[in-house]
């Protein structure tokens, strides 16, 4: 086994218990099903768990056989994907999208959601900032977001919101109200979109480590540059006589990223991409190259055939 080991991270995340895929306007959601309950836990517990997947997913997006299809719009169309968005969200809730956005906190306070896209800021009002989040709810699309926390903005928090119960350890600000509503939700496509873009970078940070050519190797490192996570906090918890650095996410993919960051740049790291079918794998020796023997057996051909030629 690899003996790799964090310092003692905390990293607190909600999901409900089931979600559903809603269709509108042709387009598909994902959302916590109407009886579905709310827990917390430590995305620490489940980091490789998570990343692999997560990068699993990724690599389906990458290989899809449609090119044209940038934005992940026709794939989030098909069953497949669905079916692969919801395992994944069964297991570890929606990404927080809604938060990951914003460059601002607490936007019903503060009566504006600033975001950045490209390279300029632009701000919102909170009903055009939000209500795309809540599309698949006709009631909450009539609810007016523009003058704070009013008695029907916490009729859409709703009563299982794991914030509301204000569990110690979980004391996020205002703006995750909304993310852990019952009835928020998420584009499959943008799921897809990020899932695919951090397998993209996860396949440049790789081939730059192991390739040997060395202008392909400056080409891979320059392109994986384009990796910027956004704006991380954290602070220290003391808990049972230890100390903790508590992670404070602003969405589920920030912690993928990080998780992902850590990986990287550790010399003993687990999880791996196969060097012959390109899959994220977690290695159970520091040595391991591929995911499977047949990977491994179909490369060994490949060098002895290249080595017969060059002999
Ligand atoms: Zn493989």
């Amino acid at each position: 086994m690899i003996k790799e080991k964090n310092p003692n991270f905390k990293g607190l995340w909600a999901k409900y218990s089931k979600y559903e895929i809603i269709e509108n306007n042709n387009e598909f959601y994902i959302k916590p099903t109407k009886k579905s309950e709310s827990q917390i836990y430590d995305v620490f517990d489940k980091e490789k768990e998570i990343l692999v997947d997560f990068l699993m997913l990724g690599k389906k997006a990458y290989d899809y056989k449609d090119k044209n299809d940038v934005n992940c719009i026709l794939m989030s169309k098909e069953k497949s994907f669905q079916t692969e968005i919801l395992n994944f969200v069964n297991k570890y809730g929606m990404l927080g999208i809604l938060t990951l956005g914003l460059k601002n906190n607490n936007i019903l306070s503060a009566g504006k959601a600033i975001i950045q896209q490209s390279n300029e800021i632009t701000e919102l009002t909170p009903n055009d900032y939000i209500k795309p989040y809540f599309i698949t709810n006709k009631d909450i699309q009539k609810t007016d977001f523009n003058n704070g926390i009013t008695p029907d903005v916490l009729n859409v928090y709703g009563s299982k919101n794991p914030v509301n119960e204000g569990y110690i350890d979980f004391s996020k600000n205002e703006d995750f109200k909304l993310v852990f509503s019952n009835e928020y939700s998420e584009k499959v496509s943008e799921i897809l979109l990020l899932a695919k873009s951090l397998y993209h970078i996860f396949y440049l940070v790789e081939k730059a480590g192991w390739t040997e050519d060395e202008a392909q190797k400056t080409a891979y490192e320059s392109f994986a540059k384009d990796f910027v996570p956004t704006n991380l906090s954290f602070e220290f918890s003391f808990m049972e006589e230890k100390r903790f650095l508590n992670w404070d996410f602003n969405s589920l993919f920030q912690a993928i990223e990080l998780i992902f960051a850590f990986n990287e740049t550790n010399d003993r790291k687990e999880l791996k991409m196969c060097k012959h079918c390109s899959k994220p794998f977690i290695a159970k020796n520091i040595k391991a190259d591929y995911d499977t023997v047949s990977c491994r057996n179909v490369e060994n051909v490949y060098r002895n055939r290249a080595k017969k030629k060059n002999a």
